[in-house]
């Protein structure tokens, strides 16, 4: 297998930021080299690497880039095909516990904005927007510094490098709501109107930003393209496993020793990963972690072995999510972890479907009895009821992923929600729940 660093192998280099650093690093070549293929072959070329989207649903890249629908030589478009094209960057990072895009674009932006020049391009799109997170504001001036760059520099602009092929990039700052890193709430949201998720279908591959086919990418599956040109899809196969390869980053925080971003291949395990960064403190025992952050059900210390990689980790019953590593220990109480969460969604649930904004209110007045010790017996099986009717019956993932910590977390600490709950309330457990007419 390749080594890591990849992703992250300019993080160490002086003033790494800057086009000077990045193109003594090889950085462009992959631009210049796509710029000689056709927009099908880099497509193919993708599609070989086995490149998954890397802002958490793992959709594969190159699947989602051939979605768009194109002319047919010879004839005059009509449809979407007529219309123009654009490729959307989310760079809106906001589930809790993940910190991986944002470094990313302040030590090597020019990364991101080579994949951008690159996924345009095999898309047929010469309009590109990078909309940063609204608190990011240092990330934004970078980028915004980054692009000016590579216009002066003649990687973006008219006739890109003699090319005929014209390319504007954007940098856009998001207001900072967690529900516009929803790909159609962040399309609302740049078109100026109140950031809310659309019905899909249809996708944005189809009908996106101004009703346009339009390409919605994470920003380090976007880095990962000029790696993909530079090293063809073979070798970037050779990192992890054959469904899901690639190298990835990974966010860890916590009760770790030595928290941070760690790069490894698809596929390394947390066990690995907690090596890395040091262990859990001393003194203290790992009792749960989220995957793919608050959005993913917890695993348990019994789960350390569990490949992270999209496949495996649904396997065991979670999701990879974000590479979002949260650690806590046995001095956590699970019931308080998943009470802030819970308030998190509450605050950031957008409104507009009954579910999730209903749901996730009540479920923090359920946690908050219980974690003030005034919570009876029938709370359990309220907090389970409520999420069964949010999870599948909300309007997009945000109600779905507020049921996760709350469903995983008394699927393996059941007992810790049952201690908190007065003695008397104790001994009507197993009650089955019923509710009012
Ligand atoms: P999704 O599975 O609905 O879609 C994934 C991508 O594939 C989208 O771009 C979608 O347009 C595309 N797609 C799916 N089916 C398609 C089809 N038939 N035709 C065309 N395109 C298609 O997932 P989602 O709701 O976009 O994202 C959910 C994920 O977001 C969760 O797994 C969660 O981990 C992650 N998430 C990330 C953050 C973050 O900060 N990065 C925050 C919250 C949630
Ligand atoms: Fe809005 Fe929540 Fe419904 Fe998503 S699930 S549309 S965030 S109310």
């Amino acid at each position: 297998m390749p080594l890591t660093p990849v992703l992250t192998s300019r993080f160490a280099e002086p003033r790494s930021w800057t086009i000077e650093t990045y193109e003594r690093t090889e950085g462009y070549t992959a631009w210049r080299t796509a710029l000689g293929m056709t927009p099908d072959e880099l497509v193919t070329l993708v599609k070989d690497s086995g490149l998954r989207g890397r802002g958490g649903a793992g959709f594969p890249t190159a699947m989602k880039w051939s979605f768009i629908p194109q002319p047919t030589p010879g004839e005059t478009p009509t449809g979407p095909a007529a219309k123009p094209k654009y490729l959307v960057v989310n760079a809106d990072e906001g589930e809790p516990g993940t910190c991986k895009d944002l470094p990313l674009m302040m030590a090597d932006p020019h990364a991101l904005v080579e994949g951008v020049a690159i996924a345009s391009y095999a898309i047929r799109c010469s309009f590109a927007v990078i909309y940063v997170r609204g608190e990011a504001v240092h990330a934004h001036r970078r980028l915004q510094a980054a692009v000016a760059e590579a216009y002066a520099a003649g990687h973006l602009g008219r006739d890109v490098h003699g090319s005929g092929f014209d390319l504007d990039v954007v940098v856009h700052a998001g207001a900072g709501a967690y529900i516009c890193g929803e790909e159609t709430a962040l399309l609302d949201s740049l078109e100026g109107r109140r950031g809310q998720p659309r019905l899909k279908p249809p996708f944005p591959a189809v009908a996106g930003l101004y009703g346009a086919p339009t390409v919605v990418n994470n920003v380090e599956t976007l880095a990962s393209v000029p790696y993909v040109v530079r090293g063809g899809s073979a070798w970037f196969k050779e990192f992890g496993p054959e469904k899901s390869p690639g190298p990835k980053i990974y966010s860890i925080s916590g009760r770790v020793v030595h928290p941070g971003q760690y790069e490894a291949p698809m596929g390394t395990t947390m066990r690995e990963l907690l090596a890395m960064a040091g262990g859990v403190r001393p003194g203290h025992e790992l009792k749960f972690w989220t995957p793919g952050g608050s959005s993913t059900p917890y695993f348990t210390a019994d789960h350390l072995d569990v490949p992270l990689d999209f496949d495996s980790v649904a396997a065991a019953g979670s999701m990879l999510g974000t590479t979002a590593l949260m650690v806590f220990d046995e001095t956590d109480s699970i019931v308080e972890a998943t009470l802030r969460f819970t308030e998190f969604y509450a605050h950031e649930s957008c409104g507009k479907c009954t579910p999730c904004r209903e749901g996730t209110y009540w479920l923090v007045q359920i946690l908050e009895r219980l974690v003030a010790g005034h919570g009876t017996a029938r709370d359990l099986d309220l907090l389970t009821d409520t999420c069964d009717n949010i999870l599948g019956r909300s309007f997009c993932a945000l109600g779905d992923g507020a049921t996760s910590c709350i469903a995983s977390s008394l699927q393996y600490f059941r007992d810790d929600y049952v201690a908190l709950l007065p003695p008397d309330e104790q001994g009507r457990l197993g009650r089955t729940l019923k509710l009012e007419p």
